[in-house]
């Protein structure tokens, strides 16, 4: 996880710091180059800082899901609202990261932008409620509370099934027109950030759930399961938009990450693959992966963004696909 733009204002940094010394001493003169030696050195301590901050932020969130998980198996806490819960704290700490280390500061929210992704948000949820509701109405009457399997097996086989129908319904949502006009609404906005993961419509979000987990329910993955998946795509989902300038390294050939994901909404069309967001398996298998160690969109969005409604018309934008094609 190097950085080698920051390496390099370190390394200058530390290489004008050993200058000015010998000059000042050899001339007597301590006073103006005092001030520049300390503007150095707490431009050193801000780079060592991001640096830090940079590398700590994902394995920090794994820590925290996995306490999480933990406490709630440990302490039977009620799987509904760790869900909500963790659902709000991957927000709020992502955000605070999009602060601290973002990777365009062009890319970040305004506060009225944050003001409609909560809206959306908001729509999300009591949407999601429904059909979380009826997911687990039927996996009551269909599914066992406690695997059957090993846990750890039930798990990873959920997130396979899980992470492949949510590649064909997303894939799908790309190239069949009628379900683009659907999932288009996600993609008008030429940002990524964690707000703007919840900017969709709700039909996209349903239908996404529903081919993904209800196949899971009816060949009985465990409650327990279900749960453990749901707080790793929650994450996973929220850390792939957010604008933050992490690198994962040679992790980003099996795991979704925010230097894929903004490939999958670059406007150029050729790179943007990359429609997993948890494991990058269906991805490789299908030929849609395109990641290589700094690649960089040139421009996020879509090419005619005045096809869709703005992301702010909620109303229109929910109306948009049922309507005749301009
Ligand atoms: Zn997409």
């Amino acid at each position: 996880m190097t950085d080698m733009f920051n390496n390099e204002q370190v390394m200058s940094a530390e290489s004008s710091a050993a200058t000015p010394v010998a000059y000042v001493s050899s001339l007597g003169v301590a006073n103006d180059s005092s001030v520049d030696l300390t503007q150095q050195s707490n431009s050193l301590q801000t780079n060592n800082l991001q640096k830090t901050l940079e590398w700590m932020c994902y394995p920090l969130l794994w820590l925290i899901a996995s306490t999480a998980v933990w406490a709630t198996f440990t302490y039977e806490l009620e799987f509904g609202l760790v869900n909500v819960l963790f659902l709000f704290f991957v927000i709020a700490y992502l955000a605070l990261f999009e602060r601290l280390i973002p990777y365009d500061v062009t890319w970040q929210a305004t506060k009225k932008e944050w003001l409609r992704d909560g809206a959306y948000l908001f729509i999300t949820m009591m949407g999601g409620a429904l059909s979380i509701a009826a997911i687990f109405a039927v996996a009551s009457l269909v599914s066992p509370k406690t695997p059957s399997l090993p846990l750890g097996l039930e798990i990873v086989l959920a997130i396979l099934f899980i992470s492949f129908g949510s590649y064909v319904f997303h894939r799908l949502g790309h190239d069949w027109p009628w379900l683009w006009r659907f999932h288009g609404i996600h993609h008008a906005e030429a940002k990524v950030n964690v707000g703007n993961n919840s900017v969709n419509h709700i039909f996209d979000v349903w239908g996404r759930r529903f081919v993904a987990q209800l196949p899971l329910i009816f060949i009985g993955i465990s409650q327990e399961s279900l749960f453990v998946v749901s707080i790793f795509n929650t994450l996973q989902g929220y850390f792939v938009h957010a604008n933050i300038n992490v690198r994962l390294g040679r992790l980003n050939y099996f795991i979704g990450s925010p230097e894929q994901h903004r490939l999958h909404h670059s406007v150029d069309i050729k790179e943007a693959g990359h429609f997993c967001v948890d494991v990058t398996l269906w991805d490789w298998l299908f030929g849609s992966y395109f990641w290589r160690k700094g690649r960089k969109p040139d421009a996020v969005g879509i090419k005619n963004p005045a096809r869709f409604p703005p992301p702010e018309a909620i109303l229109k934008c929910f109306i948009h696909p049922f309507k005749k094609p301009k």
